[in-house]
């Protein structure tokens, strides 16, 4: 059996889908990739256990994306399957201050309703576009904060289907880094947040998603942050003495609002965008001595 019709015998569930030939440019932030070879949107537990055991004995690449915010998809696209959590695998349960969330959840949607019920600790979270699988993935953060300080414990998925629960410190959350993309995939954290006002708590998270949307692009597709911060120093204060600002290369160019993100302004590759990163680097080096080291993963490329 060719192992598309094998695949598609797992997806039952009338809330989980499959396509083939699914174009990712438009499951990333980027608006830029091209096909993978199937896209799944996995709704329950069991269904998820049953594709990695079908990853592991049919040897097929599988990659897990959650919202497509910190993603480059290659030209040619993936040659495998690639899968989003959603329905049961993006619930939320609130119980006093310790809140269980499933990793298909989107991250502004988490921030917005813990300001709700005055839970302190996500507020600057609402201007990070991704899911919360993402922010563990990479330990998404802004303004000091980071996702892995309200962590209490993260629940991941082996390749036999298995569910394994980690604790804070086992799951290594560091500077936009995380262990957990050794597993298969993550399905969940327990997260503890501090009782607080509501008023306090939504401005608070009100003004930093202002000063964000002031401070950076957010109307064209892009990546967020393209590269990490070195320490002590920002990849945008170094992008910008190199005199790169808006800086183009095909159709990407770098913000002149602000140096670290790379813009899609004009149906850009992603050759485009790994010349005008290539560049970047080289610039920088030659400027200021730094070796700029890039955040956004990738997808598809050998
Ligand atoms: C406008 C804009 C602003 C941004 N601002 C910030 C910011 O302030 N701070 C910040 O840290 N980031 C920021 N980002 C980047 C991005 O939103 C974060 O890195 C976010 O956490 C990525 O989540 P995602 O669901 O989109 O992940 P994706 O981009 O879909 O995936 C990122 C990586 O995580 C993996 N992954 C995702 N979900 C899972 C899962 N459930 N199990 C296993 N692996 C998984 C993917 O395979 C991939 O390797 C910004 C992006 C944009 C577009």
């Amino acid at each position: 059996m060719d192992w598309k019709d094998a695949v598609s015998e797992i997806i039952t569930q009338p809330s989980s889908r499959i396509r083939f030939s699914e174009p990712l440019a438009k499951h990333t932030h980027f608006g830029i990739g091209g096909e993978a070879t199937a896209y799944i949107e996995v709704s329950t537990m069991s269904e998820l256990a049953a594709l990695a055991r079908f990853h592991k004995q049919w040897d097929v690449p599988v990659a897990i994306i959650g919202r497509g915010s910190n993603l480059l998809v290659s030209d040619t696209g993936f040659k495998g399957i690639s899968i989003r959590l959603v329905g049961a695998l993006a619930k939320l349960e609130i119980n006093g201050n310790v809140i269980s969330v499933g990793a298909g959840l989107s991250l502004p949607r988490l921030s917005k309703t813990m300001s709700r019920h005055g839970l302190s600790g996500l507020e600057f979270a609402l201007g990070i576009p991704g899911s919360v699988g993402g922010a563990l993935i990479m330990n998404a953060g802004a303004w000091g904060s980071s996702f892995g300080d309200v962590v209490r414990n993260v629940t991941v998925m082996d390749d036999s289907g298995e569910l394994i629960t980690l604790t804070h410190d086992e799951a290594r959350f560091e500077y936009r880094h995380s262990s957990l993309d050794t597993y298969f995939c993550v399905t969940g954290a327990t997260l503890a947040l501090e009782s607080g006002d509501v008023d306090t708590i939504t401005e608070r998270m009100q003004t930093l998603f202002k000063q964000k949307t002031e401070t950076q692009p957010f109307v064209e597709e892009n990546a967020g942050c393209m590269f990490k911060n070195p320490p002590d120093d920002s990849a945008g204060r170094l992008i910008d003495i190199s005199g790169l600002k808006g800086y183009r290369i095909g159709g990407a160019e770098v913000s002149t609002v602000h140096g670290n993100f790379i813009l899609n302004i004009d149906n850009a590759t992603a050759e485009d965008v790994l010349k005008l990163v290539a560049y970047i680097q080289e610039q920088v080096r030659e400027k200021t001595g730094i070796s700029l080291q890039t955040e956004v993963k990738r997808l598809g490329f050998d």
